[in-house]
């Protein structure tokens, strides 16, 4: 058996970063074990490929959430990234940080350091922004961030207006001084390439030599010392393996499997692990508790003038977005079909903004099999303006239905499930139709096809929103930071409480959700928590 001072399970958008950094440090011996294979895939490096990995098996767990009632029953896809990057080499690349009063409270929870203030150095030193950097951006660092206001479909400029004329301010920076506003998405990519955490941190780390990434390795149990991990037991071609630690064991794969991989391995509420048949190493009711998750929904009108759909649907449209793409990386395929967006509030008396626009220059209304049609989108010129929520109060569960590592974990999302989501949630798609309504958009718009114009009535309103809502990708919580087990399961150093040389890093640690996308946060904490194993290993 082959001892490693570190081993980290998952090379997603934090555990890239954490391999990338012990890697760095040069102290050390590291393994990354990823379930997944390679991320040298045509779609996943081409942005716009995540229409084709968004249910391919080959780089994606491709999850089924249980139906929930609050979706009108449905049973929800949960994507997940199963490659060298995890989840941040399948995703929409969207750049978003998070609010300051997101991490402020996360600080203020009892987490000392994860404030905005204490976290905006490694934010500002991980990215390398092409809109150059300021009070709150940087440069230089592993990250490229495009700044794709020069880039986005004509359209996106009728979007902004009708925001700005609907009383949102134009924000030119929504990871600047401040959230609020309409704006052009800046995204992870690089000369027309996705920009995983992979391709930031891990690829480089590889290069150094004392990063060893086993990849296709499953793995399926942590091995545990009476309270101390001391290795991982996982699975390769078929073949049971173990590999031992010498100083810790980091779990980075992510809000669904941290906790599975806890709980198998006998970490999580003692009464579920001694239902299985699993031997109770250490109870912990939290563990795959407090799940919290964005749900979102899009409207989508038919325009007068032509959209993404005209140029991306017929053949001859493919072949020269496909050659300006081969020749020049540019164009549509270089970028997320969110090409604008923002933050409002549903409720002037809020102090900061509850809800998230994306503006999608083209639509996808009529579905097609196995796949998420970005590259086949609707026959007429659609576009779609779309919205989630971004701190419900709803919570769910992931939990763990067999001891059988390879069996999915149950996830229950209870989306919808409190009141204040439903009304948020009503008030945030009448201001999309509002924007809609707006001269800029108004012009442009022929109908609108969903939920269309028969919806209007609050109670329709609610049932096309729960029948139609799906969502939004970023699970997290499930691990959560806090200084009390009672409350928690990792401390604000990111060691599981009550255990010794084991951590979790990665977006389950998240102590509530942010405001947004979750990728930056989640790279952000493979950051924090490298700096924190780092100073404990000195
Ligand atoms: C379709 C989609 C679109 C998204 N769009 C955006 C966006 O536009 N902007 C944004 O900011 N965020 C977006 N997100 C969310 C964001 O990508 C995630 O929040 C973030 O990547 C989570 O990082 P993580 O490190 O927690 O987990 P992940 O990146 O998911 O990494 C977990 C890794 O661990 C591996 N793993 C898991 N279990 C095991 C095991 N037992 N053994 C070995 N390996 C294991 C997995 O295969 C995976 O590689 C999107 C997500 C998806 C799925």
């Amino acid at each position: 058996m082959q001892t490693y001072d570190f081993i980290i399970v998952g090379s997603g958008s934090a555990g890239s970063v954490v391999a990338g950094r012990l890697s760095a440090s040069g102290r050390f011996s590291v393994l990354v074990l990823e379930a997944g294979g390679t991320d040298q895939r045509f779609y996943v490096q081409m942005p716009l490929g995540y229409g084709k990995t968004f249910f391919d098996p080959a780089v994606n767990w491709n999850y089924k959430a249980e139906p929930d009632p609050g979706l009108g029953g449905n049973a929800d896809h949960w994507p997940r990234g199963k490659l060298l990057g995890g989840s941040s080499s399948i995703n929409a690349m969207v750049f978003i940080r998070g609010a300051r009063e997101d991490f402020d409270a996360w600080a203020s929870a009892g987490n000392p350091g994860w404030s905005y203030d204490d976290l905006l150095p490694a934010f500002k030193a991980l990215e390398d922004n092409e809109a150059g950097a300021d009070q709150w951006r940087g440069t230089g660092g592993p990250l490229h961030v495009t700044d794709c206001s020069r880039a986005v479909h004509p359209l996106t400029k009728r979007y902004l207006a009708a925001g700005e004329q609907a009383g949102l301010p134009f924000n030119p920076d929504f990871n600047g001084a401040s959230q609020e506003g309409v704006g052009v998405y800046q995204i992870t990519t690089k000369n027309g390439r996705r920009m995983s955490a992979a391709r930031a941190f891990l690829r480089p780390a590889m290069k150094r030599g004392n990063v060893r990434v086993e990849t296709k390795a499953l793995a399926t149990r942590i091995l545990f010392e009476g309270k101390r991990a001391v290795g991982v037991e996982y699975e390769q071609n078929g073949e049971k393996k173990t590999a031992r630690a010498g100083r810790e064991v980091i779990l980075s794969g992510g809000s669904i499997n941290s906790p599975q991989l806890l709980q198998l391995s006998g970490v999580g509420p003692a009464a579920l692990l001694g239902d299985l048949g699993i031997s109770v190493v250490h109870a912990n009711g939290n563990v795959g508790a407090n799940l919290q998750d964005h749900v979102g929904i899009n409207y989508t009108f038919k325009g007068k003038l032509p959209t993404l759909n005209q140029t991306l649907r017929p053949w001859w449209g493919k072949l020269l977005v496909g050659m300006q793409y081969i020749l020049t990386r540019s164009g549509p395929l270089s970028l997320s079909m969110n090409n604008a967006g923002g933050f409002f509030r549903t409720d002037p008396s809020m102090t900061r903004p509850n809800m998230q626009l994306y503006f999608q220059a083209f639509s996808t209304v009529i579905p097609k099999s196995g796949e998420r049609p970005i590259l086949t989108p609707d026959p007429w010129p659609g576009f779609s303006i779309g919205l989630s929520n971004c701190r419900p109060s709803s919570r769910g569960e992931v939990m763990i239905r067999s001891n059988n590592p390879r069996d999915y974990p149950r996830i229950t999302a209870n989306a919808y499930s409190t009141n204040a989501d439903v009304d948020e949630m009503l008030a945030a798609v009448k201001f999309v139709r509002k924007i809609a309504a707006m001269p800029a958009m108004a012009e442009i718009i022929e109908e609108e096809v969903l939920p269309g114009p028969s919806i209007r009535s609050d109670a329709d309103l609610i049932q096309d929103f729960r029948k139609r809502s799906g969502t939004v990708y970023h699970p997290v919580s499930t691990c959560r930071m806090g200084p009390d087990a009672a409350r928690a399961v990792v401390d604000p150093r990111l060691r599981v409480h009550g255990l010794e040389g084991l951590r979790v890093i990665d977006a389950s640690i998240f102590p509530d959700n942010i405001t947004g996308n979750t990728n930056a946060a989640s790279i952000l904490t493979g950051w924090r928590g490298a700096d924190l194993v780092l100073e404990d290993h000195k």
